[in-house]
């Protein structure tokens, strides 16, 4: 009655057309612009703030999407539609953090501090001093520093860095992070770690704060110290933290002995948890038989917030709505009107359709992982997975990447027949592995599809807006995956899934070892202000991600890179698996890269 009574009023006040278009806003089978809009606008809009993992933003989306996929038809796949699981948010120093040496008690954070990746655990031993930490063995370098000293069940006392620390190519580099050596201590038969700065390392000797992200312990205690901590250790056998830097740096030769100095530590570091959740609902399939099996529709919805550091903001000096109209409102807004699309769409699919959209992807596939690690469904029934990450700036010379293509015999073959390229060109990448979410279905033998428009220099700031977004282009994509999804939803015969390129397991639980581009840099310095690539490698995470030959590389993860001391420290930073945006100069213009290590 009452809606009657409402069309009624709005025919004799308003032209036909208006009302046309009114309608047509809301449940157009067909992707509309102003569909598209509508979700952007409202993922992007300042009263979600970034959506950030376990914010009430996060939370806010899931519900929109989970709202709208039932208002096409959908069904939750499992329970009430939601997959909850908990993200660590933050690692912070617990309040029993406690070192003490010789009777003297330290402050913790001022004195020292355990590592992100030092268990929570106490021990009461005697100290030794193992230099570097190294055990090196091979063609070129010789070094051990655990030879002729027993460190069973003991602290070692380590130097961080290597005896070159200033010379960016030194051949120590790839074994001096920290918590490699606080394995290798571990390896050896050490119950605790103390890591030192020597002064020539660094002279501050300032105690970092912890940096965010998941850490995985290393099982033993390890703190990091100041010098005059370490002093005290070290003055009963008459030596300083600078004596020993300096005669080790000298010398190339280890040098360790026993303290004879007992010291008392605890280490405690508290996890911030927070709660979160996929969206996962389900269109089931038309055919008896074929409904079984699936064609999974991706999109994570989660943002960075407001920025700030260790966000994954490219926009270090900014605290700000982080809106994602690109990142990723585009991709849910477009699986939404493809959920729609196939609700609507008689013998559109034989195959049930799932939508999954996922929060905890900006922090690391956290939502994906959790979904293939403990999914409510059979894996294996899954056809595909087509994972839609930005893909609402179709660029001026309509260039689409499609990564996955190798991943299933036919599977190239089966897009391009699905494509019209005399409107959108197609740079296609074999790889299943790649800077978003299927990389998770690609490591448990699913076929997988990643559609992606690029980045952008809006790409991880306060920038990325709806505005910006090019609707039309996004039409033209979603028409693009609606018939690609549509044969592997109805081919009778199912997909073959084939191996391309390395997993993403192979890198779960990353020892740290020098991470590469895959570049040949100007060792010159030809360019002021960059560091040009002279060489790309196939296949490697920089050709991968799209840099070119030429290419000046101006900065990586928002941090200015003028030269190469600067690329190479950036690079010391970094950890495999990690995503990073690397900006670089092509013909005089700014380009930004999206690059898996
Ligand atoms: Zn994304
Ligand atoms: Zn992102």
């Amino acid at each position: 009655m009452k809606k009657n009574k409402t069309i009624k009023y709005i025919t004799r006040t308003v032209p036909a057309l208006i009302l046309l278009f009114i309608l047509s806003c809301s449940g157009n089978r067909e992707v509309t612009t102003n569909e598209l809009l509508g979700h952007i606008k409202y993922l992007s809009s300042d009263s979600l703030r970034g959506r950030l993992t376990g914010s009430p933003g996060d939370s806010l989306s899931a519900v929109y999407i989970k709202n709208k996929l039932s208002s096409y038809g959908f069904i939750p796949l499992t329970g009430d539609g939601f997959q909850r699981y908990k993200v660590t948010k933050k690692l912070v120093p617990g309040p029993d953090n406690a070192l003490s040496i010789n009777g003297r008690n330290y402050t913790a954070e001022k004195d020292f501090s355990p590592f992100e990746f030092s268990s929570n655990s106490a021990l009461e031993a005697e100290v030794v001093f193992a230099g570097y930490g190294f055990n090196l063995n091979n063609d070129s370098l010789k070094w051990d520093d655990y030879k002729g000293i027993d460190v069973k069940g003991k602290w070692v006392l380590i130097l961080r860095a290597d005896p070159e620390s200033d010379n960016t190519k030194s051949p120590y580099i790839t074994f001096s992070s920290d918590r490699d050596k606080a394995l290798l201590a571990k390896d050896m038969g050490a119950a605790g770690v103390l890591m030192v700065s020597g002064p020539i390392f660094d002279p501050q000797d300032t105690i970092e704060a912890f940096s965010s992200g998941e850490y995985y312990s290393v099982d033993i205690p390890v703190f990091r110290i100041k010098r005059e901590v370490a002093d005290a250790i070290l003055s009963k056998s008459k030596n300083s933290v600078a004596a020993l830097e300096k005669k080790l740096n000298e010398t190339k030769k280890p040098y360790p002995f026993s303290t004879k100095v007992t010291a008392n530590g605890k280490a405690e570091i508290l996890r911030e948890m927070a709660s979160t959740r996929n969206v996962a609902m389900v269109l089931p399939g038309e055919d008896p038989q074929l409904k079984n099996e699936y064609i999974i529709l991706g999109a994570h919805f989660d943002h960075l917030g407001m920025g700030g550091p260790g966000s994954g903001s490219r926009a270090l000096d900014t605290i700000g709505i982080h809106h994602g109209a690109d990142d990723n409102a585009s991709g849910v807004a477009m699986m939404l009107e493809l959920a729609e699309k196939f609700a609507k769409t008689k013998g559109s699919h034989k195959r049930s359709i799932i939508c999954l959209s996922f929060s905890g992807e900006e922090e690391g596939l956290l939502g994906s992982k959790h979904f293939t690690d403990d999914p409510p469904i059979d894996l294996s029934k899954v056809n595909a997975m087509i994972n839609m990450d930005m893909v609402g700036r179709l660029n001026k010379e309509n260039i689409l990447q499609i990564g996955g293509v190798g991943t299933a015999t036919g599977l190239k073959d089966l897009v391009l027949a699905n494509s019209d390229t005399s409107i959108i060109k197609l740079s296609l990448s074999e790889e299943g592995y790649g800077p978003s979410d299927h990389s998770s279905f690609y490591g448990k033998n699913i076929p997988v599809l990643f559609y992606f428009t690029g980045a952008h220099m809006d790409y991880h700031t306060p920038t990325d807006t709806w505005e910006k977004i090019n609707y039309k282009g996004m039409v033209e994509i979603s028409d693009l995956i609606f018939k690609v999804a549509k044969e592997l939803a109805c081919e009778n015969s199912r997909l073959q899934f084939k191996e391309a390129g390395p997993k993403a397991e192979v890198n779960r639980y990353p020892r740290r070892r020098g991470v590469t581009l895959g570049i040949m840099p100007d060792f010159a310095g030809v360019i002021k202000n960059g560091l040009r690539a002279d060489f790309v490698t196939p296949g490697k995470p920089a050709a991968l991600g799209g840099m070119k030959k030429g290419d000046i590389i101006t900065a990586i993860n928002g941090r200015t890179v003028n030269n190469i001391q600067d690329y190479m420290f950036r690079m010391g930073q970094l950890k495999h698996g990690q995503t990073i945006s690397v900006e670089v100069t092509r013909d005089d213009k700014k380009v930004v890269l999206v690059i898996q290590l």
